[in-house]
């Protein structure tokens, strides 16, 4: 039950690690890994102090067997054009061979050699690398040579290409050729840059310190069964093969946000252009709508109730809902985090607000009520890590026949179904869980809770593929008409769940 992480392994099959990390660049374009950087290559401590800006010499070492003889082709080629070449032969065979092929006129220009030793810190000397994609194209680079690969096959093409080289294929071992590539040796320095600030030692070591989760709901201890969703440089995600919940499996620094003064003002304000009050008004809008669904609903169960009904939000921050649900006539309480906001809540807007944390507050001893008649969290459910708790403590203080609403982010949208990985990459750190609109009913189930509405919020049909291509203004037909479209298809990137507690 110990994760794992796996560092260049090659198997297709790797659900098992929660962090894949690739230094040599995989030979299977398709691979989805956490982290490919090449530049972790151990680089040689010897480096050019400029890069060349005429080729005159080069080194060519392409290994093996070599039985297209590339290696004599490309000295010639290279020779040609005046470079003096030393090419390294893999046995006394090919040695023998390649320096009885050379022609007379071009033997000045061309050394034959046996395998160099520790080449890598021998590479500084040379102004071009000539070699297959691998290790040396790597370690040239960083030694500050110009590199040209040879190709020998497709995907050794696409591979050299993706990684910034400047590669030819067999056939294109020529005079003219290389000519055309040396003619400007600035292009020959790889734009991928190999240096890095990060090396090995360190990134593991921080990778060690990186925190491990399984699903929140189920809490199996079985979660390197589940499939793998995403994965990117800090976090992996998976979905629970048990409950369906996609969760956050893995992440390389947990965050922490404090919910200070500064996050309400300072914060809010450098991200959104104004501060939590500013914002306040077209907030508790938001609100009124919600509150209108939750008193619509809990109204129909509770059509004799005489009584002023109650709700707790939990995650209240300045009040905005609180606010509203009072100007709908129901009795309101506040639950936060944030001193700040629970004193302003308190003294501004004279509700009762209670600065704890949720699961463990105690709202017997808080407001001297047991159990509420809703309970609201809007955007606050991703952020619990430790889910099953939050809404089993849910269960317990709402209501039989009462309301429990919330928002959250929905990776059913529009950006999670067509932008996946980017959608993944931009979850906040401190997102453990990812809602989907169909795995809702099934978990609220669990803990006691029919879903009555779902209302998907955030629609943005520009960010619909489609619409990307075509470039519809916002106000286009076919837009509105995506718009619709997101609305009934529930493919808003956010969405309100409302469910009602059972009658036990
Ligand atoms: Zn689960």
């Amino acid at each position: 039950k110990i994760p794992v992480a796996s560092l260049d392994e090659g198997n297709c099959d790797n659900d098992y690690a929660e962090y894949l990390f690739d230094i040599i660049p995989s030979l299977k374009s398709n691979r989805n890994v956490n982290y490919y950087n090449p530049a972790f290559i151990p680089l040689p401590e010897k480096k050019r102090s400029s890069f060349p800006v005429k080729i005159n010499n080069a080194l060519i070492c392409i290994g093996g067997e070599d039985p297209a003889n590339l290696l004599l082709k490309s000295a010639v080629a290279l020779a040609k054009n005046n470079v003096h070449v030393l090419a390294v032969a893999s046995s006394k065979e090919k040695i023998f061979e390649a320096e009885k092929n050379i022609p007379d006129d071009l033997k000045k220009y061309i050394s034959i050699s046996s395998p160099i030793e520790n080449l890598k810190e021998e590479l500084f000397k040379y102004d071009l690398v000539v070699t297959h994609f691998g290790f040396t194209a790597f370690e040239a680079a960083g030694a500050g040579c110009a590199v040209i690969l040879l190709g020998t096959t497709p995907l050794h093409i696409r591979l050299s290409v993706a990684n910034g080289f400047k590669c030819l294929a067999p056939k294109k071992i020529n005079q003219k050729n290389f000519k055309s590539l040396l003619i400007q040796p600035e292009n020959l320095l790889i734009k991928n840059k190999v240096e890095s600030s990060e090396n090995l030692a360190s990134f593991t070591k921080k990778l060690s310190l990186g925190s491990h989760f399984e699903c929140p709901v189920c809490k199996t201890g079985e979660g390197f069964r589940n499939k793998v969703i995403a994965r990117n440089k800090n976090r992996t995600y998976r979905k629970c093969s048990n409950c369906g919940m996609i969760y956050m499996s893995w992440t390389l620094s947990e965050f922490q946000t404090e919910y200070n003064h500064a996050y309400f003002f300072e914060d809010y304000k450098k991200q959104y252009g104004k501060t939590y009050l500013d914002d306040f008004n077209s907030i508790k809008s938001v609100c009124l709508r919600r509150i209108s669904i939750i008193d619509f609903f809990y109204r129909l169960t509770n059509r004799i109730s005489k009584n002023i009904p109650s709700v707790l939000d939990i995650g209240c921050a300045m009040g905005p809902f609180l606010s509203a649900a009072n100007d709908s006539g129901w009795q309101v309480f506040g639950a936060d985090i944030s001193q700040s906001a629970v004193e302003y809540v308190q003294q501004t807007l004279n509700f009762p607000a209670s600065c704890v944390s949720f699961p463990d507050a105690d709202f017997v001893s808080e407001f001297g009520i047991e159990k509420f008649d809703a309970v609201t969290m809007w955007y606050v459910i991703e952020h619990f890590k430790n889910l099953d708790s939050v809404l089993k403590k849910v269960s317990e203080i709402v209501k039989d026949g009462g309301i429990f609403a919330f928002s959250t982010p929905s990776a059913s949208g529009v950006s999670g179904k067509y932008s996946s990985d980017d959608f993944y990459e931009k979850s906040p750190a401190d997102h453990y869980t990812i809602w989907e609109t169909k795995c809702a009913k099934k978990i609220l189930r669990k803990y006691g809770f029919k879903v009555v509405k779902v209302v998907s919020t955030g629609i943005h049909p520009e960010r619909f593929p489609l619409a990307k291509k075509m470039k519809w203004s916002s106000k286009s037909l076919p837009m509105k008409v995506l718009a619709d479209l997101c609305k009934v298809l529930k493919l808003g990137d956010t969405f309100e769940v409302y469910c009602k507690k059972i009658k036990s």
